[in-house]
């Protein structure tokens, strides 16, 4: 059952910051995710402000650069389905339509995407874990075959959003708005790994509010894609996926990242893989070379070794796919 709370939709950003002026006052965007964590007590709630009111967070539009500027309301199917990001960076668009179920797409938002919190089965239900203050990773002693295999550090969780790979691949940047005013951050830099912090997942405070993605002019030769490899067909969350976005010059790869989803807390990139690759045809040996170096420095737990072949297979496929286009 849902606790009970107030409920706000304001009408501008000044609007909406002013009503975030305690933790226990949560933003509503779908709430797809949010709506969950309070029917399961992940968390509490005071009062919900919701941003649907909010004109200038919709929206998909070109910059004048040439690059894409993308309010944190667009819906994963608004994404899925943009002419704009289909062409220009395919990756966003497969991540986007990978992501839940045609009503979850409908409905759940970019910025929640990037915001939605982990989904852990502990941290979900009635383990007062690390991540939410107690003492005990209770992943690392029980039930952890969809937990992390790179990154980990006391909290093993992975990143659910399938959309943050593509960004992170992409080189995109959000702005963030909040009591001490906009600021701008790269989405490589948004997500704060345990190492870090295991009590947040992203940079944001909690009177700040995510308002666009905003994505560089693709570069010359681009070529983008993202795979996911999941339980389930209907929906489900990656056991593993891998997001390129490779600048080619003729058949050589010129520059680009790799980003691996369903693999560590947050959006991994792979900068073992992008050193093999870097200033190489992508023939067999390369891509052999590159589907070792994937889980090079992997450390599975009791029940997730099987991930090491799933990443090794879908970044050997992944990048012969690439190559041909
Ligand atoms: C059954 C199910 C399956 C799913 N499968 C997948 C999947 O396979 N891949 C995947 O990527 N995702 C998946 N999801 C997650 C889904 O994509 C997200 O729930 C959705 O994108 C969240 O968007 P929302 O607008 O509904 O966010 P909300 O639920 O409104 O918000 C999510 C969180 O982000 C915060 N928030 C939202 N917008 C902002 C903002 N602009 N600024 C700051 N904070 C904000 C909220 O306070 C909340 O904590 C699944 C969800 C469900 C329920
Ligand atoms: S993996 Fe993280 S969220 Fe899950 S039980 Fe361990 S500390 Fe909690």
């Amino acid at each position: 059952m849902l606790p009970n709370f107030s409920y706000v939709r304001p009408k501008s950003l000044d609007e909406a910051v002013r009503h975030l002026d305690s933790p226990e006052n949560r933003i509503h965007a779908g709430g797809t995710d949010l709506l969950g964590c309070l029917r399961e007590r992940v968390f509490g709630v005071a009062k919900i402000v919701s941003l649907s009111g909010i004109q200038e967070l919709k929206g998909i539009t070109e910059t004048a650069e040439g690059g894409l500027r993308i309010g944190a309301l667009a819906t994963l199917r608004e994404i899925a389905e943009s002419p704009l990001i289909r062409s220009k960076y395919p990756v966003l668009a497969q991540g986007a339509a990978e992501a839940a179920s045609p009503q979850l797409r409908n409905q759940g938002t970019l910025g929640g995407n990037l915001c939605q919190k982990p989904r852990c089965w502990y941290y979900r239900g009635d383990f007062h874990c690390l991540r939410k203050g107690g003492d005990l990773c209770y992943a690392m002693v029980g039930e952890n075959a969809f937990h992390c295999i790179l990154g980990g550090d006391a909290c093993y969780i992975v990143h659910p959003s399938d959309t943050a790979p593509a960004l992170v691949a992409l080189g995109a940047t959000v702005r963030i708005t909040g009591a001490g005013g906009p600021r701008t951050v790269p989405v490589e830099e948004f997500f704060v790994p345990p190492t870090q912090d295991l009590t947040r997942e992203t940079v944001l405070e909690h009177n700040e509010i995510l308002t666009e993605i905003l994505l560089p002019p693709p570069p010359q030769g681009l070529r983008s894609s993202y795979r996911k490899v999941r339980a389930r067909r209907s929906w489900d969350f990656a056991l593993a996926g891998v997001a390129l976005a490779l600048q080619f010059r003729g058949e050589e790869v010129a520059g680009g990242r790799v980003v691996l989803s369903g693999a560590a807390p947050i959006p991994w990139r792979s900068v073992e893989v992008e050193e093999v690759i870097l200033g190489k045809r992508l023939d067999a040996e390369t891509i052999s070379a590159a589907a070792e170096a994937v889980v090079k420095n992997a450390e599975p737990l009791a029940q997730n070794d099987y991930k090491l072949p799933l990443f090794r297979a879908i970044v050997e496929e992944e990048l012969s796919a690439i190559a041909k286009v």
